[in-house]
């Protein structure tokens, strides 16, 4: 089995009953805190840290004090609150505002037994709540020996509520296993890839294939401008979000399409310095590299690829037929995309070649050359 977290918005619709279970939790989790506390503070021996299981004790028939949440919400408080409190080493932890300046953000945990399934929408203690992406949640939850998870509704900044749930599922068709029952997922059909991550073209792989950069900062820079100069904090926040989602919808499409060709992914890495000054735009760029690579990583590691980042130093001016160092140096070299090798001859496209470097330095794919500095 393996696990998949899903990160699915809530319709609105439901948002306001969430903002009202959120004030339970947060009560819940007071209390917990501070009965918590109590329990270590109170006496000079050091008094004792009470677990999870004590504090589920102390909590029976709390539950009915609350209108939206029940018991196994409350336990899987308590459960979350020491575990905090370890990961921390703190006796006592954050109180949970429900309003005001220090709000904390909203956050609903669950047990996999509160969420169920009826017709097209989830019911959770009661209420009906809608997913903007039910497609893609029943495309996971109704998998042949799909099981879900404790996870949690939980709020952005915006107000915005979303569910986030682990999924184990099995592996895909065509997964054998060794002998230590390690799951040997299916090969992907090129052995090795080579991703030169770039301005004008996002993604350049060693086989020649260009991806185009996704333009949804680009398309609405200017706007996101005015936005901010009339001082539209909320309408500029709106934009921004938006302009996120698309580029991880983006991403996520991309690193999938990735992720099926090659079996062993080499990406550059992007110094950026090179990629040139710049403020906002450069910073919108950073983030979508970034996200790239994170998915690249997560979804190469999940279908049993290996990814790896690599060195991508001198490979603008390296003739990755014969690695001779012919190719265009210096900063005015960055302009020249197209150039032809002295040394052998070899024309080259200049992200392509970069990418088949990069692909070079795998080292399954490195092709021994006496006589030459091994690329790292
Ligand atoms: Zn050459």
């Amino acid at each position: 089995m393996q696990t998949v977290t899903l990160h699915l918005k809530v319709q609105p619709n439901a948002w306001a009953w969430l903002d009202q279970a959120c004030r339970e939790v947060n009560t819940a989790w007071n209390w917990a805190n501070e009965t918590s506390r109590r329990a270590i503070q109170t006496y000079d021996d050091g008094g004792r840290w009470l677990s999870a299981y004590d504090l589920d004790k102390l909590a029976v028939g709390a539950g009915d004090c609350f209108e939206r949440i029940g018991s196994d919400v409350i336990q899987r408080v308590n459960a979350e609150l020491v575990t905090r409190r370890i990961q921390f080493r703190k006796p006592v932890l954050r109180f949970r505002a429900s309003g005001g300046r220090r709000r904390a953000l909203g956050w609903i945990p669950f047990k996999a037994a509160n969420l169920r399934l009826k017709g097209n929408r989830l019911r959770f203690m009661g209420k009906s709540i809608r997913l903007f992406e039910m497609d893609r949640f029943l495309e996971h939850r109704l998998m042949a020996g799909a099981k879900l998870g404790s996870g949690n509704f939980a709020q952005n900044a915006l107000g915005e509520w979303f569910l986030n749930v682990p999924v184990q599922m099995p592996y895909p068709a065509g997964t054998t296993f060794d002998a230590n029952g390690i799951p040997q997922l299916p090969v992907a059909p090129i052995e090795c890839l080579g991703i030169d991550l770039g301005l004008k073209a996002v993604v350049t792989t060693s086989e020649g294939q260009v991806f185009e950069p996704n333009r949804s900062y680009r398309d609405n820079e200017a706007k996101l401008g005015n936005l901010q100069r009339a001082g539209h904090k909320k309408q500029a926040k709106r934009l921004h979000q938006k302009i996120r989602n698309q580029r991880q919808d983006y991403n996520h499409k991309l690193s999938s399409a990735l992720v099926s060709q090659g079996q062993w992914i080499k990406i550059g890495d992007v110094s950026t310095a090179f990629l040139g000054a710049g403020t906002r735009a450069k910073s919108a760029r950073d983030a979508a590299h970034g996200q790239l690579k994170a998915f690249l990583h997560y979804k190469g590691h999940r279908a049993g690829r290996s990814v790896d980042v690599v060195d991508e130093k001198y490979t603008t001016q390296t003739c990755s037929a014969c690695l001779s160092r012919t190719g265009p140096k210096g900063s005015t070299g960055l302009r020249v995309r197209q150039w032809i090798c002295s040394a052998c001859g070899a024309s080259h496209e200049r992200d392509i070649n970069a990418a088949r470097l990069i692909k070079a330095a795998a080292p399954r794919c490195r092709r021994p050359i006496a006589g030459t500095r091994e690329l790292r």
